[in-house]
């Protein structure tokens, strides 16, 4: 079985409609796609402005309606951003919404997008970066927000590299993604990034499967023609490190798909 449990249309900052990526999807062979346009308390351009996450809502439920579920299963979720210390009204936006489960993303690191803004990077002490990043992809685990943890090592984007061996962070990290019983996505998004490879990286992984971290798959597509892009590649690197199952949600249980 195959799921695509991360990607975005045209009410944040992907291009097409829910008809235009559900009818992709089935056309790659996927037998269930989960929508996850941003949600976010601060307030950017690229997420839905809160008081239209209803309407998110809506259209989710009218594509379930209008698609038969034997040809493919759609889910509603949500990609939202993750800031130390603002738990509170981060649970408040997640628990109001009928969510099937929540994605939690770090793509910011204080008021810095370094997702998007670029500008920064020859400026700042890369070590301190990746530290940062991982103390606060850390915290957002272990919040307890969230049910799968996104695109988990984003700090290498844009191809900037630390000094040191990112072992022991990754070792550290795939710990504490096990002991918060946490679900982390293989987004195959960053291969057509700068860092052109999967996040996380094939060494992350290996840890990831070491403590039996349980794995879902997302293309992070934010048009049709990405829905499910690199998923054989993704599945054969599953299947080598051990894994059997990928993990997809209904209502924010879990459940266990063979691959
Ligand atoms: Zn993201
Ligand atoms: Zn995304």
């Amino acid at each position: 079985m195959l799921v695509d449990l991360h990607t975005h249309t045209y009410l944040s900052d992907g291009k097409d409609s829910h008809e235009e990526m559900v009818a992709a999807a089935i056309f790659r062979g996927i037998n269930e796609i989960g929508f996850t346009d941003h949600v976010s308390i601060k307030p950017v351009d690229w997420a839905m402005p809160i008081e239209r996450v209803n309407d998110m809502v809506k259209r989710v439920e009218a594509v379930r309606k209008s698609t038969n579920s034997q040809t493919i299963k759609i889910k509603l979720g949500a990609e939202v951003d993750y800031f130390v210390g603002h738990e509170q009204p981060i649970k408040e936006i997640i628990n109001s919404l009928p969510l099937d489960y929540v994605i939690g993303s770090v793509h910011f690191l204080d008021d810095w997008n370094f997702d998007t803004d670029i500008s920064p990077y020859d400026e700042i002490n890369i070590d301190r970066f990746y530290k940062q990043y991982f103390k606060v992809l850390q915290q957002s685990a272990q919040s307890g927000l969230f049910d799968i943890i996104g695109h988990c090592d984003l700090a290498k984007k844009f191809r900037y590299y630390p000094s040191f061996s990112l072992d022991e962070l990754y070792k550290k990290t795939a710990q504490i993604f096990k002991d918060s019983n946490v679900v982390v996505e293989l987004n195959t998004s960053g291969r057509i990034k700068p860092c052109n490879e999967f996040y996380p990286a094939a060494a992350f992984l290996q840890h990831l499967a070491r403590f039996k971290v349980p794995i879902t798959l997302g293309s992070d597509a934010h048009v049709e023609q990405n829905v499910g892009q690199f998923f054989d590649d993704a599945i054969t690197e599953l299947k080598a490190l051990g894994y059997k199952e990928i993990v997809t949600f209904t209502k924010r249980n879990r459940e266990y798909l063979k691959i």
